[in-house]
């Protein structure tokens, strides 16, 4: 398998590819982004690399342009949205045990309400 190659049993593989549907709110050459299906704040955008990378530790040792092109993104998404006052929050769950359950690399943008501090 060559390094950012689609893979089949990928879901975010198969969202970029059209095979299942989703909310899109920005997309580039680079990077895609849509709504999360089970939203954890009023704005919950989820913002991946057209490279197919398992977590963001991998995506950054790989390619630390495309990685800082999609926070580029992400900051962009934060504007329209109107979320960058008074704040958002971006997450990447990084191994099951952080939480992630998909294992196609993507940013969770997170605003429109009170964060609390420590996450849990
Ligand atoms: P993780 O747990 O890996 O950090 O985040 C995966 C996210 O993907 C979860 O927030 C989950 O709600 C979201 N998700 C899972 N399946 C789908 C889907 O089919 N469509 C969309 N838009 N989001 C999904
Ligand atoms: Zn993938």
């Amino acid at each position: 398998m060559a390094a950012g190659e689609p893979q089949a049993d990928c879901l975010f593989c198969k969202i970029l590819a059209g095979d299942i549907p989703a909310t899109v709110v920005y997309e580039n050459k680079d990077v895609l982004a849509f709504r999360d299906i089970n939203p954890q704040a009023p704005v919950h955008i989820l913002v991946i690399p057209r490279l197919h990378y398992a977590n963001v530790g991998e995506l950054g040792s790989a390619e630390p342009e495309l990685t800082g092109k999609l926070l580029a993104a992400a900051a962009e998404i934060a504007n329209a949205e109107d979320i960058v006052e008074p704040g958002y929050r971006i997450v990447f769950n990084t191994g099951a045990g952080a939480g992630q359950t998909v294992f196609h690399v993507h940013a969770h943008l997170l605003g429109g309400r009170g964060m609390q501090w420590p996450p849990g």
